[in-house]
Parts: structure tokens; sequence; C-alpha cells
């Protein structure tokens, strides 16, 4: 029919739509582990194993397991291309098929999730422009918006406005960020640019709070629609559209803490709501997607229920630090992790 395999891959992704990718990366030591004798204690055995190296004791070992098993294990040395290629690039182009994605980096501050988004975000954008350079037989409207969530507040990080926005219910397409700006992207440099623009507007915001991107979410949008250029003869003459997002966690330390020391919900409290909600939501859909989800406990799960419930794809990268000074959090990382696969 003169199309080059174009309708195979518009289909479907074959098997595993239920499942939630989970990975887990560890990033090198730093400099700074370095300089003050820090070791790593953490080894990836094999592609889907990682161990704890060093000798636990006894009550330890009742709590948490030496030896974990994922989809994917990245060692220290893997390079961003790796880390996406294995999982999350799937789940990242079922967009062009009309399937709604997520890709998520979870883990504690400074563990390695922006490294890792960054990679993702700019490799997964790479291949869609690809795509839709080969699929000439269709027409392709891409739009990206992005937004960044702080103490259960959403803002725009493509304006220069600060005003919180706020969450609409639309009958038809769900949660809608109201105001929000979006942007259609002429090609690959102008989505370069908008995402130094979000850089930009993070650092600002970041600078009036007195705060670090350790405390927000930033998820960064791209919603794809396409429709056939003339009637072929087949299904393809359908409109798609679905959106893709990528997410850069809040640093999951606090998460963890107020898990660990009980309902100490004073100021990291909203971050632990969206962060604990996800939590929530990824077990749950991790068990089947029947029953009640607590999507509307948190703005984070309020926007991202159509990327996150129905036969939406999701992948998540956790990252960790191999350090033995981090070996709290790390295994807490684990917790989580295991608790999503
Ligand atoms: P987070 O976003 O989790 O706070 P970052 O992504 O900012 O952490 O990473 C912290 C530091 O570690 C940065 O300097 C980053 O360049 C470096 N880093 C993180 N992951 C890797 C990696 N896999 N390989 C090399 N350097 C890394
Ligand atoms: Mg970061």
């Amino acid at each position: 029919m003169g199309v080059d395999g174009g309708e195979e891959q518009m289909q479907e992704p074959a098997g595993c739509e239920e499942r939630i990718f989970v990975s887990v990366r560890l990033r090198p030591l730093s400099e700074n582990e370095i300089a003050r004798h820090d070791v790593s204690d953490w080894e990836c055995i094999s592609d889907n194993t990682i161990i704890y190296r060093n000798s636990l004791s006894v009550s330890e070992r009742s709590m948490y397991p030496t030896a974990c098993t994922f989809d994917t294990v990245f060692s220290s040395d893997c390079p961003n291309r790796q880390v996406y290629e294995a999982g999350a690039k799937e789940v990242a182009l079922s967009v062009v098929s009309g399937i709604n994605s997520s890709v998520f980096a979870y883990g504690q501050t400074s563990s390695g999730k922006t490294y890792t988004m960054i990679g993702i975000t700019e490799y997964a954008m790479a291949d869609i422009y690809d795509y839709v350079q080969r699929h000439k037989e269709r027409e392709f409207i891409l739009k990206f918006s992005a937004m960044e969530i702080y103490n259960e507040s959403v803002r725009d990080l493509l304006s220069a406005d600060n005003t919180p926005l706020r969450l609409l219910d639309d009958p038809e397409r769900g949660t809608v960020v109201e105001k929000l700006t979006e942007e259609t992207l002429w090609d690959w440099n102008h989505f370069k640019e908008l995402l130094s623009v979000c850089e930009a507007q993070r650092q600002i915001g970041e600078t009036s709070l007195n705060e670090t991107s350790s405390r927000s979410h930033q998820i960064l949008r791209v919603t794809i629609e396409s429709s056939a250029r003339e009637f072929l003869g087949n299904d393809k003459s359908s409109t798609l559209a679905a959106t893709v997002n990528f997410v850069d966690l809040a640093g999951s330390e606090r998460a963890s803490q107020t898990l660990s020391a009980g309902a100490r919900l004073k100021e990291g409290c909203h971050i632990n709501r969206s962060l604990l909600t996800l939590g929530t939501v990824i077990r749950k859909l991790s068990k089947g997607r029947n029953g009640h989800i607590p999507f509307r406990d948190s703005k984070l799960t309020r926007i991202l229920q159509s990327s996150l419930g129905g036969n939406a794809r999701i992948a998540i990268i956790c990252t960790m630090s191999p350090a033995r000074t981090h070996v709290e959090q790390s295994r807490n990382t684990l917790l989580f992790a295991n608790c999503a696969k």
C-alpha cells in the first residue's frame, strides 16, 4: 500500500500494557562523597538485580531485602541513552499511537532525577520528531506545556506570571489546568528554546520562594495530535491524540521521613501529599486497575490522572546514590520501587 511499516507502529504496543515499567539507577559517587571517603555499597549484579554489599544487622535483615529485582537496573556507568532505550522509550513513544503515558524519576535529592529526566526527555523528543519525519502520510501537531507543583500550588513554567493555576473538571477532557500556556512546537530548536524558558522560570521561582527544586514536582507535557493527510481506505483516517508527561519528582526524603516518623505533616506536608498520593496510586495501579484509585487526593495525581489510569503506560526510574551515608534513603527508594513493580 506504499506505507512503510507505519501501520504496524501505529497500533498498540504488544503485551504488558497493564504493567508499570520499574527500573533503578545508581549514580556514581559524587566528588564530595569521594572527598569524605564515602564508599559505594550497592552493586548491579545483572541487568535486573541490585544487591546491598555491606553486612546487615539481624534486625535490619528482617526489614530490608539484600537483593532486589526490577525490570532493569542501571549501574553507575550506564549512560542516559541506555536508560532511555531500556524502557522509557517504549512508554514515551506510545504517545504517537494515541496512548497517554507518564515517565517519572523518583528518588532522594541529588540522586540523579534531573540528570535522568533531561536525558530521557531529549531522547524521546528526538525520536518523536524522527517518527513524524518518517510518517508523511499523517499530519502531526505537537504541543508543549510545563508546570511546577509546589506546596499543592500549580505554576506555569512557560509564563512569567506566578499566579497559582486552578484545576477544573472538564466533562470531556477530565482535569484541566486553567490558563496553562500551551505552545505549538515548530521544530526541535523551538522545543529547546522552551526548555530554557522553563529552566529560567523554575529558577526565578526558587529564588523568590527561597527554596530549591528538591521540594517541587516538575511536569513537562507534550501532546500529539495526528490525522491522515488523505483517506487511504483504512482506519488511518482517524484522528489520534495523546499526551506524554515527563515528571521530575520532588525529593523523596521528606515523604519517606514522614513514612518512618509517623504523621509529621507540617511544612513539607503538601509535597508529601502529592508524592504520597502518587505512591498510593502507583501501588494500586500495579495491582490492577480495578477498584478505587485516589487520583483526586493530590494535585499531581489529578493532573496526571488520564496519563496514569485507563490504558496509559507508565515508566518509573528510581534513582539512588550508591553512598554508604545515604543507605537509609536508598532503601526507602527500593521499597517504593518494590511496591510499584
Ligand atoms: P536530583 O535531581 O535527584 O536532585 P541531580 O540530577 O541534580 O539530582 O544529580 C545530582 C548530581 O549528580 C548532578 O551534579 C548530576 O550531574 C550528577 N549525576 C546524577 N546522576 C548521574 C549519573 N548517572 N552519572 C553522572 N553524574 C550524575
Ligand atoms: Mg533535581
